[in-house]
């Protein structure tokens, strides 16, 4: 009989799975607890269940874990890690350390259908759609990782369910609302008190504009943030550097998306705008970039743009980023100004692209 992947079952699919094993229904919470709460990497490690409990388990299924491959260190802290999946393919996962937050990038697809000019992942083309557990795996294979790490500087100050990841992004390969139902049931385990329990104010999803699944995922009552890649101010400077994707929703489509998406209270929209030198970062782009914003609940996050070898753009001084940005705050819009992270290790926004063929240089494909 083949194996049970632990990892694949959704919360309801659990309870069904613990029945059928003749268990009672309070063994399912005991399970998804080893599997969400104090991420275990073995069936054996579930000590308060019987011996000939954790045999019956192993012997019906397994976790099915994503394989951690090479990690890298940028001299900031950032880390990329590699992993493999278990077809053989890679992703990437960026862990960004702050003062006060440590934020995961991570993927959703292996590669992009849409073929944004500035970013790398695009030019690999679509490999396949990550699987709900596949994504899940990625925040607690870090989580993991960074509690071990933090255990052996500080044993006595660490629990089993600490979490010292305080926020995801998802934001690394791949467009997130393409691979929409996966996606969705990923984030109902991530936010799920009773599996990973993220809080969904310290999630966000960041799309290109997926303009029907835009509408659609602001109705799926998830309640994470929403990001939007804008990047232009102009049909024609958008059809140039996102040309699939505005092609079919061109900006002002977008933008009527926007208006009418249902934020929760006290939340609002993040526009990305990844700044390129001579292309979309001139004054006149800002002060179209208010015009085209004005009314939305909204923050702007401004992402000078990171380099890699043979990028047909490249990154403008700091006083235009300073003068853009200034344009903004004086028309009444909060704007930051996005510190690049991991840029020697190419795992920067608008960096990523995996893969197999480019190393070691590997993972270089955070996008905006
Ligand atoms: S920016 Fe995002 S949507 Fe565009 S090609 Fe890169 S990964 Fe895909």
């Amino acid at each position: 009989m083949e194996k049970v992947i632990l990892k694949q079952l959704s919360f309801e699919a659990f309870d069904v799975f613990v029945k059928d094993l003749g268990w009672p229904k309070y063994r399912a919470q005991q399970v998804r607890d080893w599997i969400y709460q104090k991420r275990i990497s073995r069936i054996d490690e579930m000590t308060n269940l019987s011996k000939s409990d954790r045999a019956l388990l192993e012997s019906r299924a397994v976790l099915g874990e994503i394989e951690p491959g090479l990690r890298q260190q940028s001299a900031d802290g950032t880390q990329k890690f590699l992993f493999r999946l278990s077809d053989g393919q890679e992703i990437e996962s960026v862990l960004i350390p702050e003062e006060d937050r440590n934020t995961l990038c991570i993927s959703t697809q292996v590669g992009c259908t849409l073929d944004c000019t500035f970013c790398l992942t695009g030019t690999m083309g679509l490999v396949r759609n990550l699987k709900a557990h596949e994504i899940v795996d990625q925040v607690l294979w870090v989580q993991r990782d960074m509690e071990s790490e933090v255990k052996q500087d500080l044993p006595e100050r660490t629990t089993g369910r600490a979490s010292l990841l305080t926020n995801v992004v998802l934001m690394g390969m791949g467009e997130p609302l393409a691979n929409y139902r996966e996606v969705t049931e990923a984030l109902r385990r991530l936010t799920h008190p009773k599996m990973v329990g993220l809080a969904p104010r310290r999630i966000t999803l960041s799309t290109s504009g997926l303009v029907p699944q835009i509408k659609k995922f602001g109705e799926s009552g998830l309640n994470v943030n929403l990001a939007v890649s804008l990047n232009a101010t102009t049909n024609a400077v958008r059809d140039r550097i996102m040309p699939v994707i505005n092609r079919q929703f061109p900006l002002e489509t977008l933008l009527r998306a926007c208006r009418n998406y249902p934020l929760p209270p006290r939340r609002r929209i993040f526009f990305e705008y990844v700044l390129l030198k001579g292309v979309n970062d001139s004054e006149e782009d800002a002060r179209r970039l208010l015009r085209l914003v004005k009314g939305i609940p909204c923050k702007v996050n401004l992402i000078p743009f990171n380099d890699y070898p043979g990028a047909p753009f490249s990154r403008p001084g700091e006083e235009t980023v300073l003068r853009f940005q200034k344009i903004l705050i004086e028309g009444g819009l909060t704007a930051f100004i996005r510190k690049s992270r991991g840029r020697d290790i190419l795992a920067a926004c608008g960096q990523l692209r995996t893969a197999t063929e480019d190393r070691p240089t590997l993972i270089e494909s955070v996008r905006s």
